[in-house]
């Protein structure tokens, strides 16, 4: 035990690691002891050096600890992994979800901080974020494949978050067979090629499911745009929904070239529709020139603040988009919003949608509030881990 390195936090810094968030600053801590290496386990202690929790030390992060466990006799190892890893599967296999990609394990919020796991049929894709799972990844990637029947378990830790962590940007097979080009997965009824090894995230923007599922449901008749488009989630399951036609504004062409891919293969006539390739921000200025309307437009936009520090630049950049989409909503229709950004918060994305409105000369409500699909859990002492926003908004005048 005494060959533990430890840390001990400055008095009064201990509430939030009692409280059961799962990040400690470095600003947080006093001293460290035992010259921990990066992704080791600290013992956190209070300023008295009373036990607290352990944690991941990450010696280049601003979040210097990252929690593992709040119980002193726990170790940790692989057998406490197996209990999160099984817990976090079987939670997820229980929540009522019609597809066969999901995400297993969604990091803090299931109680392993950094690892995501999203399963494509059999193949599982993994994304380390921190240096505390780095240091467990064979144990971790072993367990995973004991757990589930995965036939390859391929990683995807090309992200820039990594650097923050000291640690390089990584990606290959790490067990199994080889993935092929595109692993075909089914989604209500819709079907979808996801390239896992160059594809965006993971390979598919799982986390939209549900809101692609209702954007259907309101579909029927109408004219859609889908903006921000990627391989067609959303201006598919329009037309599953019955639109009368959809356009799509997408900047990379091999996505839209996916997205057209994805119309043959889901029966959808291709002719009817509209794929621009270009930049959102200019061409719904050119619908605006051309006098074009939709009776609903989808604005789902990269990440504009990874962090609070981008909020003031990223707030530009929603107000201008959602003003320009709304005033290529017709009367009566809608437009369906978000924002991934962890440096904006719901509160204050509203506030830019709302000024977004007010400049537009419209009059708007919100109908109905939008999150990330439910195998995205958030830990109810990490609201971090709520990173997706999202409104439906209907355009009065
Ligand atoms: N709605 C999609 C996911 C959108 S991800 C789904 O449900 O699957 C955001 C997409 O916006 C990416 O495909 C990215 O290539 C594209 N993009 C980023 N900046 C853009 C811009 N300025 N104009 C058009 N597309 C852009």
């Amino acid at each position: 035990m005494k060959n533990i390195p430890s840390i001990t936090l400055k008095r009064g810094r201990e509430k939030p690691v009692q409280r059961r968030h799962p990040w400690i600053f470095s600003g947080s801590v006093k001293d460290v002891f035992g010259e921990p290496a990066s992704g080791e386990t600290v013992r956190v202690l209070d300023a008295d050096g009373g036990f607290l929790a352990w944690g991941s030390f990450s010696p280049h992060s601003q979040i210097r600890t990252r929690i593992l466990s709040w119980t002193e006799s726990e170790t940790i190892g692989p057998s406490l992994f197996n209990n999160k890893l099984e817990g976090s599967i079987s939670d997820r296999r229980k929540v009522d979800i019609d597809s066969d990609a999901l995400r297993l394990v969604h990091a803090e919020s299931d109680g392993l901080p950094g690892l995501i796991v999203d399963q494509y049929k059999d193949i599982l894709v993994v994304q380390i974020l921190s240096a505390g799972i780095e240091r467990w990844r064979e144990e971790i990637v072993g367990l995973l494949v004991e757990l589930t029947d995965a036939r390859s378990v391929y990683e995807r830790s090309d992200v820039e978050v990594r650097a923050l962590e000291g640690l390089d940007k990584r990606t290959g097979l790490l067990y199994g067979e080889e993935p092929p080009d595109y692993v075909e997965i089914h989604e209500h009824g819709l079907t979808f090629q996801v390239d896992v090894r160059s594809g965006h995230k993971t390979g598919f923007y799982l986390d939209q499911r549900a809101n692609r599922v209702l954007v259907g449901s309101l579909a029927e008749g109408k004219e859609i745009l889908d903006c921000f488009s990627y391989t067609g989630g959303f201006a598919l399951h329009a037309l599953r929904g019955k639109a009368r036609s959809v356009s799509l504004i997408e900047s990379s062409p091999e996505m839209m070239a996916m997205a057209q891919t994805h119309f043959q293969l889901n029966g959808f006539p291709v002719d009817v529709s509209e794929f621009i390739v270009g930049d959102v921000f200019e061409e719904l200025r050119t619908y605006r020139d051309k006098a074009r309307s939709f009776d609903g437009v989808i604005l789902d936009p990269p990440k504009f603040a990874p962090t609070a520090s981008h909020a003031a630049q990223a707030a530009r950049g929603y107000k201008d988009i959602n003003l320009w989409a709304f005033k290529l909503v017709r009367t009566g229709g809608f437009l369906c919003t978000f924002s991934c950004s962890g440096g904006v918060d719901r509160g204050f994305f509203q506030k830019i949608v709302a000024d977004a409105a007010l400049d537009a000369g419209v009059r708007a409500k919100i109908i109905t509030q939008l999150w990330q699909d439910s195998d995205h859990p958030v830990g109810l002492n990490f609201p971090e881990g709520s990173y997706l926003k999202g409104f439906i908004i209907r355009v009065e005048r």
